[in-house]
């Protein structure tokens, strides 16, 4: 059967990751959440006190990174850091270091060969733009800030951390303010992307309208 490639993008906290997830095992495809790549990377640049701000001490400290994936799990240099790239440092910091051309140039070199043997779904903000502008399917997800924020602190209090409605809206909307006016592969709706607008239907709705399409494409010649 053909497989094709998933492109996934969208704002912060509309539920990609988790949609992009579950599509993949349906489909027996490889699923990788982009945005962990670039947490990762702040996570190390802020362990070693590197000012994000300061690009020439960023790119100096980029060839000390490797990251890696064991399922859907993340790997900074060998170790599994699944929790700590979810931390408010790493969210406060991580739309500035993504904005970084050398880091967006690290991480979608090693994208693009994860996606090389097709069979994928990948969710982020550049991925049916830059990372495949070939991809067969490209969504891209949006959700009113109310119902993302609600989500999202559903989500952090699961995981025991307790973050006010206003705090979590404020940096899902200075993350999305970010990533949409960077100069370097800003978020931006590709042409042919699919809009679904998740405000209000489920997460199971999501994920079967997703795989309707791709079987479409999967099946067309
Ligand atoms: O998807 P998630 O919210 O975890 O992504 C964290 C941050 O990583 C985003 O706010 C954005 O700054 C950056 N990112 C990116 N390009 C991607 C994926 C994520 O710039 N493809």
């Amino acid at each position: 059967m053909k497989r094709i490639v998933i492109a996934i993008d969208g704002y912060s906290a509309c539920g990609k990751s988790s949609t992009a997830k579950q599509v993949a095992a349906k489909l027996g495809y490889t699923f990788i959440d982009s945005g962990a790549m670039y947490r990762a990377v702040t996570l190390h640049l802020l362990n070693q006190h590197v000012n994000v701000e300061d690009l020439v001490k960023v790119e100096e400290h980029l060839n000390e990174i490797e990251i890696g994936f064991e399922g859907s799990s993340i790997l900074l240099n060998g170790n599994n850091v699944d929790t700590e790239i979810r931390t408010r440092a790493v969210n406060e910091n991580v739309s500035a270091v993504s904005a970084i051309s050398a880091v967006r140039r690290k991480m979608v070199h090693q994208q693009q060969l994860i996606g090389r043997g097709k069979g994928i779904v990948m969710d982020g903000r550049d991925i049916g733009t830059v990372v495949f502008p070939d991809a067969e399917l490209k969504i891209f997800m949006t959700a009113s800030i109310e119902v993302r924020a609600e989500r999202r602190q559903k989500e952090l209090l699961e995981k025991g951390i307790d973050e006010s409605i206003e705090s979590i809206m404020g940096n899902l909307l200075e993350r999305d303010r970010i990533d949409s006016n960077r100069a370097d592969s800003p978020l931006i709706k590709a042409e042919d992307a699919i809009e679904i607008d998740t405000t209000n239907i489920t997460l199971e709705q999501q994920i079967d309208q997703i795989l309707d399409l791709a079987k479409e494409k999967i099946n067309e010649n």
